[in-house]
């Protein structure tokens, strides 16, 4: 046992099965940017016209921002695997080729995908997160020059043309997410909130540009799913006063408040049972995984533990088990 301050003894698998068991830890999220970020697909800011809200004097649509699914996962899965890498726990997996491991953390907790030779299904499930305003008024387009090696936009005595364009996420926009975990072993847990609470850059592929900061508004264990990221922050959105959502930036603490009040009645709604973390019991068990991911003994020894559990399901249950093997006769 790593962790002293969770609600109950039996929330967490003590191994990973085979079949979905029905434990559910739901991470409900406010991503907020940090910095101008790219939340792009071939360099188009991603957009998603929706309602504003879920009360009917909000049905009228508007364009949102979108963090899409893999933009969300892809950063917080490189952090695992560097810490993994790190401290020499997982030497050989090739992130998103044929040569995935599939048998480490991240191969197992997050799954993957070979051609014709198989898949493991993701336990950590996320979805794409929609920012709480619109469009309007959380973007700026920027022009950049693109200026020659000397620095200047002419060389021998021709004016270079090339002006770029692109359109950032501005600072303090604020994406809710939740981020399932089906499942979890008490490493898993750890393991994915670890992923969580260190990563900062999301955004465009290649340059990662925009850190954000992931703030922890709850944690729910329940025996199912629980709402969408999009009814969360149409919750979200009923509940700030006309006042709280002229500002802009929105207030981060007018924000956090909403969410916190909004995720009770959507947990209602969703007919589940639940233990819900927030405010002081959610801070406890916050605290102690940073006391816990910040002390190199204790890091190390939850993700050795975490390895030994995903290798002793590979070999139970993975693509290269004899079970598969001897199904696929
Ligand atoms: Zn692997």
């Amino acid at each position: 046992m790593f962790l002293q301050h969770i609600p109950a003894s039996d929330i967490f698998q003590t191994d990973i099965p085979k079949l979905p068991m029905g434990k559910y830890a739901h991470i409900v999220l406010l991503r907020e940017t940090n910095s101008f970020a790219l939340f792009q697909t071939d360099g188009e800011l991603n957009l998603g016209r929706v309602s504003l809200g879920r009360k009917s004097e909000n049905q009228r649509p508007a364009s949102r921002i979108v963090l899409f699914k893999r933009k969300q996962s892809t950063p917080e899965r490189l952090t695992g695997r560097e810490l993994l890498r790190r401290y020499g726990i997982v030497t050989a997996c090739e992130y998103n080729s044929s040569d995935f491991c599939k048998k480490c953390p991240d191969c197992i907790y997050y799954g993957f995908a070979i051609g014709d030779k198989g898949s493991e299904r993701s336990k950590v499930l996320v979805d794409s997160a929609f920012s709480i305003t619109g469009y309007d008024t959380s973007h700026q387009q920027f022009t950049f020059n693109a200026p020659y090696e000397n620095g200047t936009m002419s060389e021998g005595g021709k004016m270079k043309t090339s002006l770029g364009e692109q359109d950032y996420v501005l600072p303090q926009v604020y994406f809710p997410a939740v981020v399932t975990i089906k499942d979890p072993t008490e490493a898993e847990f750890i393991y994915v909130l670890n992923n969580i609470l260190r990563t900062r850059r999301y955004g465009a592929q290649n340059t990662r540009t925009g850190t954000v900061q992931n703030l922890v508004a709850a944690i729910v264990f329940a025996d199912g799913e629980i709402f969408s990221n999009l009814q969360l922050c149409q919750a979200t959105y009923d509940i700030l006063t006309p006042e709280q959502r002229a500002k802009s930036p929105l207030l981060r603490e007018d924000v956090q408040n909403a969410v916190t009040t909004v995720i009770p009645s959507l947990l209602q709604e969703d007919g589940v049972v639940f233990r819900l973390l927030t405010g002081d019991t959610l801070e406890a068990l916050l605290q102690e995984t940073l006391q816990l991911t910040s002390d190199e003994s204790r890091l190390r020894a939850v993700l050795t533990q975490a390895n030994a559990e995903t290798l002793r399901y590979a070999e139970s249950f993975g693509i290269e088990s004899k079970v598969a093997k001897s199904t696929k006769k």
